[in-house]
């Protein structure tokens, strides 16, 4: 049946929407009843069990709320419902991503205060313990694991650690590692992590999910500052009965099912990890051998994507780009103003081999 399915024309090597699998784009082709158990039972219910059982060791107090929309609809929804006008947000931002959900906070009137890295730079826990200690009116800690921006990794396990020590609620940007690098909410102390359909689980774009400690979740009733965004209604609605609140994207809720069931035939998180590294690693040294060199220290490099540095400084990567999409390949530019850089993803349907071919073919472009 999958022979039916049309090939892409080209890899996405970005950081999502990214390519998927066959199986995963066959899942979309028939339609379903929002209202039917079919639907709310066989397949909602079923993705939100299956997401606390990876987002944690033990389930038990955890739930999965989805919501409409891309990732930083679901940012919005956690932050507006999570947090109260009375509370006060500590942002931990080296990148685009933790300046955005300092932007949620901003439109919607809540208060923050923004504790900002360079986007090279990983935020440490002795400036975290420094503004946690001079600021006691801070009540939660939001961070993002993968800054997508750089592809940096952020050490959230020490920065939890450390927010959890002052007792604080700690809430993750898990959107581009969730499903690609392994991690445990219970055991870290995280409160709420928010992650999307079309990144690391390898769905399509179309909705995002958040995973919360339900005991912290029941307390946010009244809270939210919208009323399609409140989170909290939400999961008032979908964790009895399966149900959206309005309509459900239910194509790509279906074909994030598969994903889900592709990514445990795969081995889990684990094997996942170590294919999305697998690729990482071919594709640093490949670059490397061709003159490129990446934006980031090895040590805080992630699995998901990287960013180079541009080989000269009259590097055409519009060109590049094109010449590239031709041949298969389709990249991603660069995110910041220090350096001029252009990103490559691992992330999706990618494997090792992909990799090997990609290098050969910037290897002939750059003869050319
Ligand atoms: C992709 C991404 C988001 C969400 O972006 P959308 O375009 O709204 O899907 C948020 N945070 C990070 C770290 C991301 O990589």
């Amino acid at each position: 049946m999958l022979e039916h399915i049309p090939e892409n024309p080209y890899l996405l090597l970005t950081p999502g929407p990214l390519s998927t699998s066959k199986g995963v784009r066959a899942a979309m082709l028939r339609d379903w009843c929002t209202w039917d158990e079919d639907y709310n039972q066989g397949v909602v219910q079923d993705i939100r069990r299956r997401l606390v059982t990876l987002a944690t060791e033990n389930p038990t107090g955890y739930t999965a709320v989805l919501m409409q929309g891309s990732g930083s609809f679901g940012v919005e929804a956690c932050l507006g419902t999570a947090v109260s006008p009375k509370d006060k947000v500590l942002i931990l931002a080296n990148g685009a991503y933790g300046l955005r959900m300092a932007q949620f906070l901003q439109t919607m009137g809540r208060p923050y205060t923004l504790l900002q890295f360079p986007e090279t730079v990983q935020p440490d826990v002795a400036a975290l313990t420094a503004a946690l200690e001079q600021d006691p009116a801070i009540t939660h800690v939001a961070m993002v694991h993968c800054e997508t921006t750089t592809g940096i990794l952020n050490p959230i396990e020490d920065l939890a650690a450390c927010a959890k020590s002052f007792g604080k609620t700690v809430m993750v940007d898990a959107m581009s590692s969730f499903g690609g690098i392994p991690l445990a909410m219970d055991r870290l102390g995280i409160d709420f992590l928010v992650s999307s359909a079309n990144k690391c689980i390898q769905g399509v774009p179309g909705f995002s999910f958040v995973l919360a400690r339900e005991d912290l979740l029941a307390q946010c009733q009244g809270n939210a500052h919208s009323h399609s965004l409140d989170l909290y209604d939400q999961w008032k609605t979908m964790a009895p009965t399966g149900k959206w609140r309005f309509t459900s994207p239910t194509h790509v809720v279906r074909a994030f099912q598969q994903a889900l069931v592709e990514l445990e035939q795969e081995g889990g998180v684990a094997a996942r990890h170590a294919r999305y590294q697998e690729n990482q690693r071919l594709l640093s040294q490949g670059m490397a051998s061709l003159g490129f060199l990446p934006l980031l220290p090895e040590a805080c490099q992630s699995p998901i994507i990287t960013s180079f540095r541009y080989p000269t400084p009259d590097f055409d990567f519009l060109s590049f780009y094109q010449r590239m999409k031709q041949r298969g390949f389709v990249l991603y530019p660069g995110k910041i103003s220090q350096a001029d850089t252009f990103r490559i993803g691992n992330i999706g349907q990618v494997f090792p081999q992909d990799i090997h071919t990609l290098i050969h073919t910037i290897r002939d472009i750059k003869e050319m």
